[in-house]
């Protein structure tokens, strides 16, 4: 395929890598152009504005947040874009600019996919991202192949975009207070002086197995939170999201309100670019210790 990528992140980044092994041509723009780059080198050709990427047969977005989406798919983007053109957003932003883009692209006839993912960096350069889409069924079939050189599965949840991002808040919601009871629980175990290392053995082979618990458990046990893989300022912005998502259908999440103090906790204590898994030791430091 011919496709645009907008977003050359940790993310971003790594994705475009594994779409050009796949030999599909890839536009890409970075509001910083060295992160450019190393792509070019690989085959992608640089362009100079996000207007030169909104081409072809499809163009991704993988952006920080909100904030970023806002500032480069303008109005002025979207009513110079080709007719037809489908643009994939794979990046986590709040339910409610969802809805907004995929009003805004539906009244200038462009498609627009919600696509977020889950896995880290180190997933994505793997090319083993879980992909959540919803929007148009006959979009989604187009751009399989390029979901198909960047993830193990494609996910289809429905025809409204934002249903995707509901389960990419959903899901990260439920992450986030899996950390914040592993920290709780290593508190717990710290006071009667069991080591986490071995309440985690037991755990990991019994009632909670799985990558979440054994993943942020290690770390969490080591004390260690750096490099950090999702960073906690990461962490608390889906959180955030999720909270505003439930707030806008009149879902009260108490426990996304306790995770959320804990990572403003961590953020207030200089920890925002550290790992997630930092909230353990945000709760050793309310025990104390
Ligand atoms: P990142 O490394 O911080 O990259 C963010 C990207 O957004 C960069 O390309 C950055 O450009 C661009 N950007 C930020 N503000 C901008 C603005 N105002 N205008 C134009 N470009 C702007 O983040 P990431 O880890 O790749 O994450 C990207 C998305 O994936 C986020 O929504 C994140 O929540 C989601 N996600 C992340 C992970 C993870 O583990 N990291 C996992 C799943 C999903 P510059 O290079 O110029 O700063």
């Amino acid at each position: 395929m011919d496709i645009g990528f907008i977003g050359l992140g940790e993310m971003g980044g790594a994705m475009v890598a594994n779409i050009l092994k796949a030999g599909h041509s890839v536009r890409v723009w970075n509001r910083s152009p060295d992160k450019a780059q190393a792509l070019a080198e690989l085959g992608a050709q640089v362009v100079g504005s996000p207007a030169e990427a909104f081409a072809g047969d499809a163009v991704f977005s993988m952006l920080a947040d909100d904030a970023a989406m806002r500032d480069v798919v303008s109005a002025s983007l979207l009513e110079h874009a080709p007719r037809g053109l489908i643009h994939v957003n794979m990046a986590t932003i709040s339910v409610s600019l969802a809805e907004e883009l995929a009003t805004a692209h539906a009244s200038r006839g462009v498609h627009y996919v919600a696509a977020p993912v889950m896995g880290r960096p180190d997933v994505a350069a793997a090319a083993k991202l879980t992909i959540v889409a919803a929007g148009p069924a006959e979009a989604i079939d187009r751009v399989q192949p390029v979901f198909d050189s960047i993830g193990q599965k494609t996910w289809r949840i429905g025809s409204l975009p934002q249903q995707a991002n509901v389960v990419k808040l959903a899901a990260n919601f439920m992450l986030a207070s899996a950390v914040e009871t592993l920290g709780e629980a290593s508190a717990l175990l710290g006071g009667h002086g069991v080591a986490m290392q071995d309440f985690l053995d037991v755990i990991t082979n019994s009632v909670f197995p799985g990558p979440v618990y054994q993943g942020y458990g290690k770390m969490i046990a080591e004390r260690r939170y750096e490099p950090a893989l999702f960073k906690a300022r990461l962490g608390l912005k889906d959180v955030r999201l999720a909270l505003a998502a439930a707030d806008s259908v009149s879902t009260p999440l108490p426990v996304a309100s306790v995770v959320r103090d804990s990572l403003i906790e961590a953020v207030a204590h200089g920890d925002g670019e550290k790992d997630f898994a930092v909230l353990g030791q945000v709760a050793s430091r309310r025990a104390g210790r």
